[in-house]
């Protein structure tokens, strides 16, 4: 655990108790200092409370009274479409809103540091789609390379739940826009920015608001390197303002089919094949055809992104490659759950907007397409262009009829659940075809998240094999 400096004896707001309000509630103790903690929901206080918590209904017009700052849970609004009422409260009474890797990034350099011969580094990866598919790369390659890495932030672990740096040690972050938008202190050396498409707009205020949210992770300090995806306009906008103009080696472009010779550094992967740029000469070449963790050009995008971060700590090229064939790729993310009869079965259920599930239509050449659940803003008109691979849909959940109504032309039955989807579309497949969940929807009008939402597939797809 991270024990966090700097309110020592002070009160402090701890809004949301799940994962991540627990860990800094613990943390916060560590350190000295009092927190105050709140969840609308009694279960997730009850938890609080059976881990020896007392809790503080911080609705209380008098509750934030002397509190030194209020740390808030990324799943909780703090200013779009409107601040939660305690957020609200502390606006107005003018208390310092934070959240965990906030207090991570003031709190993790210590005294201990200083006999280190190699100080500990961050890396924070951000974007809308590949983030934890890159955390998780640059975490493995780092493993492989036999450096000392933790990994936490939006993926498994929170970040007051790393154990304190050893001397040469990563640490691998995983930053969603909310954690970005709202901490006080963002200090990584390396920053990576993977893509950038419509997610969580209704968090934002819009696409301005989420591109400013991602941003902050840059601007804040600013790192040592900078890792950018250019493959949309935002990300060609952020690595330009970065740089000091085309020899400077401090942003690495990275790309997903274009060629990027003209820069002081750049990644790329183009026709299967990662090349790595330095100033007008290519000085590595990777072959990513027969890599099977990393299948599709959006995952090649990933493997660009965790090059060049590695790069950066002076990983070789050779170690790199070796990383990617012993890397397992994510559960949910263009996973391989089962085969049959040449009808391959796959579990994408973590493609929950539209740019996600594009690329897994763009992955395979005939599907059978398990989609839908709760639509988000903007419908799928924007995925017309890609379904010239699916042979049919099956729509289930909420948006089932919605997207029915969408996708034009495209065969599809409506089946509403999960398992009617699979076992229609298994009864259906023909050898070659490939059985893709790629919702192109959240999961939570019939599950409690996209995890519970792949499990299920796979389990209906064990079923169907097995009977
Ligand atoms: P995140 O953590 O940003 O949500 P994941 O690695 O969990 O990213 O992948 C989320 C979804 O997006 C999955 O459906 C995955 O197959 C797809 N995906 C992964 N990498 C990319 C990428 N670089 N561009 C677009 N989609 C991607």
């Amino acid at each position: 655990m991270i024990a966090v400096t700097g309110f020592e004896g002070q009160a402090v707001g701890v809004l949301g108790l799940g994962r991540s309000g627990l860990a800094t509630a613990r943390a916060l103790v560590a350190g000295g200092a009092r927190p105050l903690l709140w969840d609308d929901s009694p279960e997730a206080r009850a938890k609080a409370e059976a881990e020896g918590f007392a809790t503080t209904d911080l609705t209380r017009a008098a509750a934030l009274e002397g509190m030194a700052a209020l740390i808030v849970s990324p799943g909780i609004p703090h200013l779009y479409p409107a601040p939660h009422r305690v957020i609200a409260r502390a606006l107005d009474l003018g208390v310092p809103v934070d959240n965990d890797i906030g207090l991570f990034f003031r709190s993790f350099a210590t005294a201990g540091w200083d006999g280190f011969d190699q100080p500990a580094r961050v890396i924070c990866v951000t974007g809308s789609n590949g983030k934890s598919t890159t955390t998780a790369l640059i975490h493995h390659i780092l493993e492989v390379a036999g450096r000392p890495t933790q990994m936490a932030g939006n993926i498994g672990r929170g970040v007051l739940d790393l154990e304190p740096a050893v001397d040469g040690e990563v640490i691998v972050l995983e930053l969603s826009s909310y954690q970005t938008d709202l901490a006080r202190a963002l200090t990584p050396d390396v920053a990576v920015f993977t893509n950038l498409s419509p997610d969580h707009l209704d968090r934002h205020g819009g696409m301005g608001g989420y591109f400013a949210a991602k941003r902050r992770l840059f601007a804040e300090g600013g790192p040592d390197r900078a890792v950018i995806g250019v493959d949309e306009v935002e990300g060609r906008y952020l690595a330009n303002q970065l740089s000091e103009g085309p020899g400077d080696d401090r942003v690495i472009r990275i790309s997903s089919g274009q060629k990027l010779d003209a820069h002081g550094w750049a990644v790329f992967a183009r026709k299967g094949f990662l090349a790595e740029w330095r100033r007008g000469r290519q000085v590595a070449s990777i072959d990513l055809r027969g890599v099977a963790g990393l299948p599709g050009a959006h995952n090649h995008q990933n493997a660009c992104a965790a090059f060049a971060a590695v790069r950066t700590l002076g990983v070789s090229p050779k170690v790199i490659e070796e990383a990617f064939h012993s890397f397992a790729g994510l559960p949910h993310r263009s996973q391989l759950v089962g085969e049959r009869n040449g009808v391959r079965f796959v579990n994408d259920s973590k493609a929950t907007n539209v740019d996600s599930a594009a690329k897994a239509l763009q992955a395979f050449l005939r599907i059978r397409w398990i989609a839908g659940g709760l639509g988000k803003e903007g419908g799928i008109a924007a995925l017309a262009p890609y379904l010239g691979a699916v042979a049919k849909a099956y729509l289930i959940g909420h948006s089932a009829r919605d997207f029915a109504l969408q996708i034009g032309d495209t065969p599809h039955e409506i089946c509403e659940t999960m398992d009617r989807a699979v076992a229609k579309a298994a009864a259906e497949a023909e050898p070659g075809d490939v059985v893709l969940l790629a919702p192109a929807a959240a999961s939570f009008d019939q599950y409690p998240n996209f995890e519970k939402r792949g499990e299920d597939f796979s389990a209906r797809v064990q079923a169907v094999l097995k009977g």
